[in-house]
C-alpha cells in the first residue's frame, strides 16, 4: 500500500507537468511554481503538505529512471511504477486462492495465515512457551499442527466430509490434498470450482473458530451444525447462479 501510494503521488507530479489544462494544475503553477519549473522549484515553509508530498516524488522519479519508463502515449501508469519499485518476489502457487476467492474476508485471512503456517497452533506456541501441551485442542490425542488440526483430526474430517458431500464431492485422502485441490480450482472461473474454493475457505475458518471455542470456552458445535453455518455463509456471499447450484446440490 505504501508503494502504491508513492506511485499514485508520482502520477500527481506527472499531472503537474503534462496536464496543464487542469484547473488545480494551473492553480499550483500560478501560486507555487510561478516562472520556475517543477524540477527546480524549492519546497518552502508555506508549501502545502499535499504539494510537498507530490514534490518529494521527484527523487523517486530520478531513482526509477525518468518519465519514459512509467508513462507512454501521454498516459501515466501507476501499475508500472508500482512494479518498478517492487523487489522481485517469487510468485506463490496459492496466490489465486486468496485473490480469486469470494469467501468472507475473515475466512480468507485465516486461510492466508494457515498457508503461511502462522496460526497459533500449539506446535508453534510450544516453541516459545515450553509449558504448553503440544496435543491437539480438539482430539487431545495427536500433536496439533495446521495439517493435523484442519485435515487429519477426526472432527475436521467429519466437517470436510459433510461439507463436500453437499456439492457432490468427497474429501482428499492425501496430506494437504484439499488445499492443493483448492489451489488448482482457484484458477478456474467455473461456478462449481468457485463454490469449492469458497466452501474450503469457510470450512477451514469454521474449524479454527470451533478449535478456539473448545479451547477457550469449552464449547464445541457438532460437525453438522458447523457445516450448516458454513453453507449459510457461502450462500450469502456467492452470486445468484452459484447459490442456485448450491441449493440444487
Ligand atoms: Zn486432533
Amino acid at each position: 500500500m505504501n508503494l502504491w501510494n508513492k506511485a499514485a503521488l508520482l502520477k500527481q507530479l506527472w499531472a503537474l507537468l503534462f496536464k496543464q489544462d487542469k484547473l488545480w494544475v494551473r492553480w499550483v503553477h500560478a501560486y507555487y511554481i510561478k516562472r520556475g519549473s517543477i524540477e527546480s522549484v524549492t519546497v518552502k515553509s508555506n508549501t502545502s503538505w499535499l504539494l510537498r508530498k507530490i514534490l518529494d516524488t521527484r527523487e523517486l522519479l530520478r531513482d526509477i529512471g525518468g518519465w519514459e519508463v512509467v508513462s507512454s502515449l501521454q498516459k501515466f501508469s501507476i501499475k508500472r511504477t508500482y512494479k518498478l519499485m517492487q523487489d522481485n518476489f517469487e510468485k506463490v502457487s496459492w496466490r489465486r486462492l486468496t485473490c480469486n476467492n469470494q469467501a468472507t474476508p475473515k475466512s480468507k485471512f485465516i486461510l492466508w495465515l494457515a498457508l503461511l503456517n502462522r496460526l497459533a497452533t500449539v506446535d508453534r506456541v510450544s516453541k516459545w512457551n515450553r509449558e504448553c501441551s503440544t496435543l491437539c485442542k480438539m482430539c487431545g490425542i495427536q500433536n496439533e499442527s495446521v495439517q493435523h488440526l484442519f485435515f487429519d483430526c477426526d472432527y475436521s474430517k467429519s466437517v470436510w466430509s459433510a461439507a463436500l458431500q453437499v456439492i457432490g464431492m468427497s474429501p482428499e485422502s492425501t496430506a494437504g490434498g484439499e488445499l492443493r485441490k483448492a489451489v488448482q480450482k482457484a484458477r478456474s472461473k467455473r461456478s462449481k470450482n468457485r463454490l469449492y474454493v469458497m466452501l474450503c475457505t469457510e470450512c477451514l475458518y469454521a474449524i479454527w473458530i470451533q478449535r478456539n471455542c473448545k479451547h477457550f470456552k469449552g464449547i464445541l458445535l457438532s460437525p453438522i451444525a458447523v457445516v450448516k453455518e458454513v453453507l449459510f455463509k457461502v450462500a450469502c456471499n456467492c452470486n445468484e447462479n452459484d447459490r442456485h447450484r448450491l441449493l440444487l446440490t
